[in-house]
């Protein structure tokens, strides 16, 4: 499987990791949209959130966690940030490795566009 994240993963991309544990890894994005952009992915391929199985429920409380954790350490915590999973093409996915994207270090604006 050619998926970019799971080389991300398995360290054959090296990606800027910030955070990881048994089931999540959290590095930053390439293309950043704010001062801290970063993707929270389940160490699992699992294409979008259409599939996520039962199995899997666990994983969204491991992403909160680690988002949890990221903006700790950041020093974000209090200022807030912004968390962001996109589906399909509606939704603006470009890569089919789910991944949460943490956003912080300015304020965003609602609605998103
Ligand atoms: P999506 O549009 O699927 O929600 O988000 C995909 C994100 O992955 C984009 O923000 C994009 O900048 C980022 N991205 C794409 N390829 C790479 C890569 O090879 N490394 C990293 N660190 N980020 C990537
Ligand atoms: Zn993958």
């Amino acid at each position: 499987m050619d998926c970019i994240f799971c080389k991300i993963v398995d360290g054959s991309i090296k990606g800027d990791i910030v955070y990881e544990n048994d089931d999540v890894v959290a590095f930053r994005d390439l293309n950043a949209q704010a001062p801290h952009h970063i993707l929270i992915i389940p160490r699992k391929h699992i294409a979008t959130v259409n599939d996520f199985t039962a199995e899997d429920a666990s994983i969204f409380g491991q992403l909160g966690q680690a988002a949890k954790q990221i903006a700790g350490d950041l020093g974000v915590a209090e200022n807030g940030y912004r968390l962001v999973l996109n589906c399909n093409d509606d939704g603006g996915q470009t890569v089919y490795h789910t991944h949460m994207h943490f956003l912080a270090g300015r304020t965003f604006t609602w609605p998103p566009g």
